[in-house]
């Protein structure tokens, strides 16, 4: 629209906003985490609000955000709501809700627990 370089501009912008949408996203989080107890579909829908914002404007997720949710169901996924299993360095987490699973890579040798002694080191 604009004749001086909206091209420059645009981009700039989309910089700005991306990191305001990093913030409401961390917000969005907090907020869920603080409904969960009271309203917990409140939670589901933070998250979704949360996803659509990183749709929108095309961003990850964070990266420690990730994990909080369930990716196929949407909902908001605290420790009680979910099953952990740590196997041949991938960590599968069943969601309760709607039982699917989440898989993504550990590292065992980084933790301190596992090199204990005694336990086997592979
Ligand atoms: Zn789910």
């Amino acid at each position: 629209m604009a004749a001086l370089s909206p091209r420059v501009r645009r981009r700039k912008d989309a910089f700005k906003a991306r990191e305001i949408s990093r913030q409401r996203i961390e917000r969005l989080f907090s907020l869920a985490d603080e409904e969960y107890v009271a309203h917990p579909e409140r939670s589901d829908r933070y998250v979704g609000i949360a996803r659509r914002i990183c749709t929108r404007m095309r961003i990850r997720m964070l990266r420690h955000l990730k994990a909080k949710f369930c990716k196929h169901c949407g909902s908001y996924l605290l420790p009680s709501a979910r099953r952990v299993r740590l196997k041949d360095g991938i960590i599968t987490e069943t969601c309760l809700r709607c039982g699917k699973h989440l898989r993504r890579p550990y590292s065992p040798a980084k933790s301190k627990r596992s090199l204990a002694p005694g336990s086997p080191v592979s």
